[in-house]
């Protein structure tokens, strides 16, 4: 990549964000990053971006710019706020690596069309782990020539790239149904453990006859050994983003009238957890609420693992 190389933007540089620009920077990409969080940025000029002091100025050094925000309220005021990427003079093309719903894409996607810019719904899966590995699940929805301009940056982050459809949205309510499966899992794997553990088994026999068997899910194969066995204590998916992504996957039920069942418990057990101050911890920090109401403890127990 040469020094004329194009400046690409990116706002947002949190738990997914960071990774991603830095993933960007690493390939040879020019990078002009804002975050409102200044070690974010001070970590992001760490890896050679430029840093700067608005939205806006992103959007006015940069014609494309992704994005990875925490909410749709955040989402909506760094792109149409005063200061925000829609009154930059340079920005064409937006990429939306947020889980935002679909109501917002729409409307945002259409306010942008009416300034000349594209919005490309590119909602992301996999975790921290994927965003540092650039092995994330990218789901798009947006024009042909948006998603043939995004591409080659995006095969920096995501080992795939699933077209949804070609409405602002769609990816949105693909990715909202994806992570309804999460939680529920993640509820349902949670309260498994725990009722193993009080039936008298032990947990880490008990996750590995689950995990050979016809009950796990990438729950159980990833995350219920290091964070919950072993209580490895790191923030990869906080419990509030994931609350945040059930309610908006239960409200877009509710607009199109799916008729749920499952996910509407777990989005309940959430909420739940979100009034007993969960939502800055890990989602699996959940496990101490199925413990509390057993009465047991689902950490690995060295002593019987051995015989
Ligand atoms: P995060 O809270 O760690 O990061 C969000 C970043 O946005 C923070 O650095 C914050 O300072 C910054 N920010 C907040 N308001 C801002 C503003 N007005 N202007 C500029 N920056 C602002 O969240 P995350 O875990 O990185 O998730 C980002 C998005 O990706 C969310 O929509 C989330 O649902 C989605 N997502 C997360 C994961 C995950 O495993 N963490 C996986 C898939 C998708």
């Amino acid at each position: 990549m040469t020094n004329a190389a194009p400046l690409i933007g990116f706002v947002g540089l949190g738990n997914m964000g960071r990774h991603m620009a830095r993933r960007l920077a690493e390939a040879g990409h020019k990078l002009i990053a804002f975050d409102i969080n200044e070690a974010a940025c001070a970590e992001a000029a760490g890896h050679g971006m430029e840093i700067a002091g608005s939205p806006r100025e992103v959007a006015d050094r940069a014609g494309i710019v992704l994005i990875s925000l925490p909410a749709p309220l955040v989402v909506r005021e760094v792109l149409l706020g005063a200061e925000g990427l829609v009154a930059g003079t340079a920005v064409r093309l937006i990429i939306d690596l947020s889980t935002v719903g679909p109501a917002l894409a729409e409307n945002v996607a259409a306010s942008l069309a009416a300034r000349n810019i594209e919005y490309l719904d590119a909602p992301v899966s996999g975790g921290t782990t994927g965003a540092a590995a650039g092995t994330l699940a990218v789901m798009l929805a947006g024009p042909d020539d948006a998603l043939a301009r995004a591409e080659p940056l995006l095969a920096v982050l995501a080992r795939s790239q699933t077209r949804v459809g070609p409405q602002a949205g769609q990816a949105q309510l693909a990715k909202l149904i994806n992570n309804m499966l999460f939680g529920t899992h993640l509820v349902a794997a949670l309260e498994a453990m725990a009722m193993g553990v009080k039936g008298g088994l032990d947990p880490t026999r008990l996750l590995a006859v689950i995990n050979a068997s016809s009950g796990r899910s990438y729950i159980t194969e990833t995350r219920i050994g290091p964070a919950v066995l072993q209580r490895d204590d790191q923030v990869r998916f906080a419990t509030g983003l994931l609350h945040k992504d059930m309610q908006l996957g239960l409200t877009a039920a509710k607009e199109s009238g799916a008729r749920l069942w499952t996910n509407d418990s777990a989005g309940a057990f959430l909420s739940q957890a979100m009034e007993k101050g969960f939502a800055p911890r890990d989602y699996t920090a959940m496990i101490e609420i199925f413990e509390d109401w057993n009465g047991v403890s689902v950490l690995a127990n060295p002593a019987q693992e051995q015989t």
